[in-house]
């Protein structure tokens, strides 16, 4: 069967860990290619924007796929938005590996804002110590609020996006572990995090942290997200996989194909 993970997560890795391994299945993984060096795959690899929903299905026709997983992050809406359309539209069954959102603890002090720019007016008129932790693109919104001095934490450098004036990058990729947050944090002299709520345990650490310390944590809430049938893990999606083939298989037989 082949297959198409729309890919860019911890769980796409594992699923494309997965099905390399499994010859009943024909995988390709794409990645938009927002990261200079993206982990090597196992399976066929593209690397790219499709060119929209049209676009997807064009790819789709050619490839002539027959099931696709979209394993996207929780903030990734656009590229979910194209595969609910070009997989109706084609009639390809598709699943979406839906990572359940993190949820406040007590002793966690959460203030919830719609996007980065909305968290950038919750820091608020007095200077803080604020440690960013959202993708290196998102990072522009912070110059509207100046007078703060800023950490932020990306994956690669931000390029040519307009950072506030008193920012340090430091570079890091997950998973993080709490014992190394807490002591960035204090470090740092931390007083608010900023934060996406990712879902999941490799950046789930930072959180974990700040309740301890008793800082309080912007949260930027998730984007509505369409999706197709949902799956909480790669396993789920595995299991998902080989619903369809049986049933590919069975209505094959019943045609005497
Ligand atoms: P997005 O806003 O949903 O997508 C913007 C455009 O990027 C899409 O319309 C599509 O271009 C292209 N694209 C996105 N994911 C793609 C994929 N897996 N394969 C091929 N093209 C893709 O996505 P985003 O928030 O920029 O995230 C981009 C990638 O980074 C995703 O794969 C996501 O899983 C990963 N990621 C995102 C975040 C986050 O916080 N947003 C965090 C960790 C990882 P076309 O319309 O031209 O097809």
């Amino acid at each position: 069967m082949r297959v198409l993970i729309l890919g860019g997560t911890t769980e796409a890795s594992e699923l494309t860990r997965l099905l390399a391994a499994d010859p009943r299945f024909d995988t390709t993984v794409s990645l938009a290619g927002r990261t200079a060096n993206p982990k090597t795959q196992p399976v066929r690899t593209r690397i790219g924007g499709f060119g929209g929903a049209d676009g997807l299905v064009d790819w789709l026709t050619l490839d002539a796929t027959q099931a696709v997983v979209d394993a996207t992050h929780p903030y990734a809406d656009q590229i979910s938005s194209n595969a609910v359309a070009a997989c109706t539209r084609l009639a390809i069954p598709l699943a979406s590996i839906i990572r359940p959102a993190w949820q406040p603890q007590p002793g966690d002090t959460w203030l919830t804002v719609g996007n980065a720019e909305a968290a950038a007016d919750a820091l608020g008129p007095k200077p803080r110590r604020v440690f960013l932790t959202l993708g290196r693109l998102e990072l522009g919104a912070f110059a509207s609020a100046p007078h703060h001095h800023y950490i932020a934490r990306t994956i690669d450098p931000p390029g040519d996006v307009a950072l506030p004036p008193d920012l340090r990058l430091l570079s890091g990729r997950g998973p993080f572990d709490r014992k190394a947050e807490t002591a960035l944090l204090e470090r740092e002299k931390i007083d608010l995090l900023v934060s996406k709520n990712s879902g999941g345990a490799a950046t789930y650490a930072k959180i974990e942290a700040a309740r301890r310390l008793g800082i309080a944590v912007v949260m930027v809430a998730r984007p509505p997200k369409p999706y197709g049938h949902t799956v909480e893990s790669a396993e789920a999606a595995i299991a998902w996989l080989e619903q369809r083939l049986a049933h590919r298989t069975t209505s094959c037989s019943a045609r005497g194909v």
